[in-house]
Order: structure tokens, then sequence, then C-alpha cells
């Protein structure tokens, strides 16, 4: 996270780190925000390190530089490179798979681990467009984040529902934790 003051203008730079299971829709949440498009067919992310987006907030202008993995979640093996320096994380499930849900606590655990600052987290369950395969309920969502601490909202990249939504709470809490 960075703040400068020139000439006046104040500026912000935060990082946010998502984190959660493979094929969560991590990486669709993050292009369904910061391009508005979705990829049905999307395969383990290459290459792509982050996303800058920018939103205004009391008149400043704050960007989100928001970080995605490269796949290696599907081998445990996120780095502390990739953790360094976040103070936002969205932590995401997905709502038809239970084993997702499960996986929270440790995606918690590992965040906390490599954090040395206030880290505004979301919980997300993402995909709410297939209820008719939901397989964890609103309430348990909503619990397990009321018990740790988190924010929470159901999300589907698919159709946009509280994508912006997500991202833009995470952010204001955020420029709250600084300001
Ligand atoms: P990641 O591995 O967590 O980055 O997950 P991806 O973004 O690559 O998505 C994994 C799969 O889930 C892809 O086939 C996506 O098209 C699909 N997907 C992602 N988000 C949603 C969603 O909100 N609704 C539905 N129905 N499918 C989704
Ligand atoms: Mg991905």
């Amino acid at each position: 996270m960075s703040s400068s003051d020139e000439e006046g203008g104040e500026e912000y730079l935060f990082k946010i780190v998502i984190i959660g299971d493979s094929a969560v829709g991590k990486s669709n949440l993050l292009s369904r925000y910061a391009r508005n498009e979705f990829n049905p067919h999307s395969k383990a992310t290459i290459g792509v390190e982050f996303q800058t987006q920018s939103m205004d907030i009391d008149g400043k202008e704050v960007k989100a530089q928001i970080w995605d993995t490269a796949g290696q979640e599907r081998f445990r093996a996120v780095t502390s490179a990739y953790y360094r320096g976040a103070v936002g994380a969205l932590v995401v499930y997905d709502i038809t798979r239970r084993s997702t849900f499960d996986s929270v606590s440790r995606w918690l655990d590992e965040l906390k681990t490599h954090s040395d600052t206030t880290v505004a987290m979301m919980l997300v369950g993402n995909k709410c467009d297939l209820e008719s395969i939901r397989d964890v309920t609103v309430e348990e969502g909503k619990s397990l984040a009321e018990s740790e601490g988190l924010f929470f909202m159901e999300t589907s990249a698919l159709d946009a529902t509280n994508v912006k939504t997500a991202f833009e709470l995470v952010i204001k809490e955020i420029y709250n934790n600084v300001s």
C-alpha cells in the first residue's frame, strides 16, 4: 500500500489478493470486475499477475491492484510473495462444492500467517447463479463469516451479481483502515 501527496493530490494504491480452491471462479471474478468479461472455458490462469482498477472515494482516486493466482493453488503452492503487502483479500468458495467451503479456514490461516498488517477480508460464495445445485446454504456462509470476523457476500461472475459490490466494499474498508 502506498499513499503520496504531491501538489495537493492524494493517491492510494492497495494490493488485494484473491484466494480459494481451484475452479471456484477467482479468475472470472477478477475479469468480470476489471473488464466485464466472463470466460466459460477458462483454464488455469497463465501469466497474469494482477489487474489495476480505480474507484473514487471522497473525491480521491483509489487504485486497487488485484492479484490472481496462476493456478498454483491447485498444488497448495501459493507463495509468500503473493501475499506480501496485501491489505485486502477475497476468500472465495463455490456454493455448489462443499469441499471448497471446507477449505476456507485453511486459506484464512495461510493469509494470516503471511500478513503483517490489518487485512480487509471478505468471504465470497461464488456461482450463486447455480441455485439448483447449491451445496452450501447462505446461512452457513454468513455464520462462518461472522465467526471469523469477515464480510460476506454471494456472487456470480457469470451474471455479475454482487461482483462490483464485493470488490468495492473491500476497497472502501481498506480505505477506512488507513485514513
Ligand atoms: P479459478 O480456478 O478459481 O480461477 O476459477 P475460474 O475463474 O477459472 O473458473 C472455473 C470454472 O468455473 C470455469 O469454467 C468458469 O467458467 C466457471 N465459473 C466461474 N465463475 C462462475 C459463476 O459465477 N457461475 C458459474 N455458473 N460458473 C462460473
Ligand atoms: Mg484462476
